[in-house]
Formats: C-alpha cells, structure tokens, sequence
C-alpha cells in the first residue's frame, strides 16, 4: 500500500475526517482552513508520543488511537478551549492494515467523544512516533493561563488522580489485578477523557487551571511558578479512586497520585465563591499563599513535601 493509498483509505475516508464546525478545508489540499468566529481565539497545543517511551512498544492499536488523541485535547480542556481540528503526524516502521484499521477505529472514537475532526496530517516511514496537533477557540481574553492565581484563592482538580499510575503495571503486564480492580484503571490510563465541559465552565471562574499529565506535585509547581505564588496541598482532601486503593493501599495510592503521571485531570485555583458557582464535581485540595514552591500538609498543618515530584524527560543532575 502506497502513502496516498493509505492516507485515503484510513485516514481521508474516516468519518471524523469529514468535517465539522469551524472546520473550511480539511484533508486532501497543502494546507487545511480554520474559520473562527469573531472575537475569539485559536488555542494551539502538539503532543508527541514515542513507542517505549509514552507508550509500550506492542500495545492494541485502538486504545494507543484513543489515548493519543485524548491526550491531545486535554490541552485544550486546561485551556478552556473548545475543540475545532487537529493535524496526525504519523511515523511508522511499517505498514500493517490491521494496525492501522485499529489505530484509525480508535483516534475516531475519541475524536467523535471530543468532537474534534482530523483536518490534516503527515505520514512518514521510521521508529513508530505519533505527532497531533490540536486546534481549538476560545473566546478573547478567557483563555485559562498558569499565571493568573492570587493568595486566597482555592486549589481544585477535577477528579481522582493516581489511577493511570495505578495502571501501569497492569498495562506493561508486570502485575495482575481482579477485573473490578483492573478495569477502571485501565481505562483511565487508555481513555482518559479530556475534561472539555470543566475548562469550558472555568472560564471567568478560575485563575489560573492546567492539566495534570506529569504528577500533581509537579505541575502545581508550574502553577506557583508562573503565578509567582505559594501552593499548599492537604494530603487529606487529595482524591484517590476505590479501585486505586483496592490495587495499592492508601498510602501508595496517594503517592500515585501525588506524583504518578498522565492523570488528564484539571488542576485550577478560584476564589471560594467562584469554585462554589460550579456545577460540575471537583474537590478543593489545598490553597493560594503569599511566597512560592509547592508543599504538601498533614492534618496538623505539618510540612511532609517529599522529594521525588513527577516524572521529566530530562532531569537537572544534582
Ligand atoms: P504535502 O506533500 O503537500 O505535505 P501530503 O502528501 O503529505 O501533502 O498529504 C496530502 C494530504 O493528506 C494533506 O492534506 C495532508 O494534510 C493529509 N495527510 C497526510 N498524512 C496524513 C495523516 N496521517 N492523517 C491525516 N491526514 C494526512
Ligand atoms: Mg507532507
């Protein structure tokens, strides 16, 4: 099967590569046209992923479909973006119709939950890597920046954190779990569904909101840094799932979610009375002070900020 052929045939041909809001041109043309209505934004993210380092090398290509895209997108929930388009870079060793079949059937299914449409591309021969670019529009000035939080306002994520940590033995098949166990952690780590509504709602409510992809403790950290504020967690109000603590213990359990990575969950700071307006779920872990750096508290107030706070590629050597 030539490039053309296979770009056409599983790519081109996909229902989420047939167009949608927002969405003037998509496949086929050098380059695909956007419209955005008046008064708003184009929010630009790009996430790679590499076999054996963000995934394992041999893994079923419809979950890997699925997880590069919602990984993807999540930029555009931390942003409050509202999806529009985005762009498959796909490098391959070769080309198997079965992997590709699978890996199409899952990028569509997650596009079709995040109703994003695949608008262009590129298709190259070497190491299995997976590049996406995502497009989205928010309207001027609301776009949820790191920046933004002020001492007094509350720190919140959007739901349990750990559980694609939790995972990941299961995932690399180092560990076996019961099915009720297994199964929902799993499918955080292969479906993490980007928190679309969440950003939307924080628009005008947070002051500043990410994703949380490389460890709470850690992305917090970007928070505090660029909003050149203070970060105090409470160990006690961080949420971990029953199927996490099932797996793990609670005392594991919240080191995963303290630092275990590719969560997908929003972490954002607000006022009390612009947290209390929400209408969604989200749990109020901590809060804004004077000063900078991120430390985590127990009950009594204490200071037990560990060491060890996320995963980086490439690590500062001592
Ligand atoms: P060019 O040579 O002009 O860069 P290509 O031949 O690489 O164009 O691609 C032809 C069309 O197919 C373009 O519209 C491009 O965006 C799209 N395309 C290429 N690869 C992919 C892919 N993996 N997924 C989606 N669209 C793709
Ligand atoms: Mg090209």
């Amino acid at each position: 099967m030539g490039e053309f052929e296979l770009i056409s045939h599983y790519f081109a041909a996909a229902p989420c590569a047939q167009g949608g809001e927002g969405v003037a041109l998509g496949i086929g043309d050098d380059c695909a046209l956007l419209d955005l209505p008046a008064g708003e934004q184009l929010a630009i993210s790009t996430d790679t992923l590499v076999a054996g380092v963000h995934f394992p090398a041999i893994c079923d290509p419809l979950l890997l479909g699925q997880r590069a895209l919602a990984v993807a997108v999540s930029d555009l929930a931390a942003m409050g973006a509202t999806p529009i388009g985005f762009t498959l870079a796909l490098t391959l060793p070769d080309v198997g119709r079965d992997w590709l079949a699978g890996f199409a059937d899952g990028l569509g299914r997650m596009a079709g939950r995040c109703a994003i449409s695949l608008i262009g591309g590129d298709t190259t021969r070497g190491p299995l890597s997976i590049t996406l670019t995502v497009f989205g529009r928010v309207p001027l000035g609301q776009a949820l920046r790191r920046s933004g939080a002020r001492p007094g306002d509350l720190l919140c994520v959007g739901g349990s954190l750990g559980n694609a940590a939790g995972a990941l033995p299961l995932v690399l098949g180092e560990h076996q779990a019961p099915a009720h166990v297994g199964e929902p952690l799993l499918e955080h780590y292969w479906a993490p569904l980007p928190q679309l509504r969440l950003g939307e709602l924080l628009r005008g409510r947070a002051t500043a909101a990410l994703d949380i992809s490389d460890g709470l403790l850690a992305d917090c950290g970007h928070i505090a840094k660029a909003s050149g504020v203070a970060l105090a967690v409470d160990l006690a109000q961080v949420p971990v799932s029953d199927a996490l603590v099932a797996l793990l213990g609670r005392e594991a359990a919240l080191r995963a979610a303290l630092t275990g990575g590719d969560d997908y969950i929003l972490a954002f700071t607000a006022p009390a009375a612009a947290v209390s307006s929400l209408t969604e779920t989200v749990h109020v872990i901590g809060r804004v002070l004077e000063g900078q750096g991120v430390t985590l508290r127990d009950q009594q107030g204490r200071d037990i900020t560990p060491d060890q706070r996320g995963y980086q590629h490439f690590r500062e050597t001592p």
